[in-house]
């Protein structure tokens, strides 16, 4: 996938890759073997029929590929930019053995942009039963626009002032425009989704006054949102934030553009981001746009073990993100009056491979050195939201705070599904293939 200059796109928040050309497009999809058996569809999960949609590109006809995608994904433009496809389609493509698997995620986006509207007139007989679901990312979401297409009348409540959750307020707009976002947002609207924010389940509204308003199931799809801290001294210096408290004060509240929104956020020169997932990358790719000379990324084992999307990873490289491998903090340093001015770090070595493959890690005595930071942000995981559950008597979560849920989705509470990150989902496709199921188990519960 072509994209844009480095130099010039760590300068702003503009969208990074360019997308396919057409001849690109048509080069790409005519490598597609076109196999009997589609081991890609087994990597997606939400099986979307890839062979059908790609043999469609190979006729240049992507608004009929982008009919095929949205028959099982109701969010494929935001997919083809954001799904790791080297762990799901891509890795079960029968080329991937030559390393040479067909680029289905770019393929995708290149359907879905080219076809972002979706004009196909769904007649749908509506039955007017009332479902509520609570959270719209892209769990909530999928659950609700699978519920429509099956006649049900579904409300999505969101506790914030948008839509979209994570896509919303997580993934930056150089990865995921939301105006991208808004054209999917548009064509859930058409299918008669109903969605009200501002509204937080479990204390502005009870999930027993949802049944009592007459909604027939509840789908919970409130995401892992509670940061995790690494619990070491100072980490409650000033110009120490939680990823997600940065990235949702640039994404979600225009932080960058102080004064004329009131959300600002530091503009840091040294940045030290601790983690190695999606939302490391996120962060520290977001804060060289805000300005920062220099940008580490401080991740305590090898590279090989960066569990962000191989192309996050060279994206950053190229943006001139340092990786500070093999490295952990051990406390952080301020000033006089408590801004954080240093990290100090243990560096870390490969202790053990045992039988089965898996690599161990052990700190280093003595190895500890300092690095300069004027902020810092802290992307080590996230935990599940515990607001709602914890407000919900008999609902049943794990020690960790994960909503616990039957083969079907269903909670410990008739009616009661859950889905997406609450229960211990990762990605977004994971999320959307969760809600999807809960669709099917609602249909079927409500049925018995
Ligand atoms: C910075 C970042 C980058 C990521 N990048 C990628 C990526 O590139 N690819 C990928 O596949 N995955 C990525 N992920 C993970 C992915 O975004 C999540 O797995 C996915 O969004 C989970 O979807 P969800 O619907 O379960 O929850 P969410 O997207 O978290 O949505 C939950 C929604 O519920 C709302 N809510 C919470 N409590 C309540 C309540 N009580 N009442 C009403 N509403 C409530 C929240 O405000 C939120 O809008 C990333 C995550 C982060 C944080």
């Amino acid at each position: 996938m072509p994209a844009r200059d480095p130099n010039i796109r760590k300068k702003d928040f503009e969208q990074v890759n360019c997308g396919y050309t057409q001849s690109e497009m048509l080069k790409e999809a005519k490598r597609c073997l076109q196999c009997q058996e589609s081991l890609c569809i087994r990597g997606c999960p939400v099986g979307v029929d890839i062979p059908g949609f790609i043999k469609y590109l190979t006729q240049n006809d992507p608004k009929q590929a982008a009919i095929v995608l949205r028959r099982r994904n109701n969010l494929p433009a935001v997919c083809g930019r954001v799904c790791p496809q080297e762990n799901q389609c891509e890795k079960f493509c029968v080329l991937s053995k030559r390393n040479e698997s067909i680029s289905i995620g770019n393929l995708e986006r290149y359907a879905a942009d080219a076809s972002t509207r979706d004009n196909s007139n769904i007649a749908i007989n509506k039955n007017g039963i009332k479902i509520a679901v609570i959270g719209s990312g892209p769990a909530g979401l999928t659950c609700g626009g699978e519920l429509l297409k099956i006649g049900y009348d579904v409300t999505v409540y969101e506790s914030l002032h948008d839509v979209g959750g994570v896509l919303r307020y997580g993934i930056p707009e150089f990865r995921l425009p939301k105006d991208v976002l808004d054209l999917e947002l548009h064509n859930l609207k058409k299918l008669g989704m109903k969605i009200i924010l501002n509204v937080l389940i479990g204390r502005t509204k009870t999930i027993k006054e949802l049944f009592d308003e007459g909604y027939k199931a509840v789908f919970i799809a409130t995401g892992a949102g509670l940061p995790i801290f690494p619990k070491i001294s100072g980490e409650n210096l000033n110009h120490i934030y939680s990823a997600n408290e940065f990235l949702v004060r640039v994404n979600l509240m225009h932080s960058f553009d102080f004064p004329s929104y009131d959300t600002p956020v530091y503009r840091a020169r040294n940045v030290v981001v601790i983690g190695g997932g999606n939302t490391a990358m996120d962060t520290a790719r977001t804060a060289l746009r805000l300005g920062a000379e220099n940008v580490k990324l401080v991740y305590r084992k090898t590279e090989d073990e960066i569990p962000a999307r191989e192309e996050e990873q060279i994206h950053a490289k190229e943006e001139g993100i340092e990786f500070v491998t093999l490295t952990s903090p051990v406390k952080f340093i301020g000033n006089e009056k408590r801004f954080v001015k240093a990290v100090e770090c243990i560096k870390i070595e490969l202790a053990n491979i045992d039988s089965l493959g898996r690599r161990y890690f052990h700190k280093v005595v003595g190895s500890n050195y300092i690095i300069k930071a004027d902020m810092v942000v802290l992307a080590l995981g996230l935990h599940p939201n515990p607001i709602l559950p914890s407000l919900i008597d008999g609902l049943i979560t794990d020690t960790s705070g994960y909503v616990i849920t039957d083969n079907s989705l269903m909670t410990s509470l008739p009616g009661i599904f859950a889905g997406g990150d609450i229960i211990g989902g990762t990605t977004v496709i994971e999320a959307m293939g969760m809600g999807k199921r809960a669709a099917r188990e609602i249909e079927k519960y409500l049925k018995r």
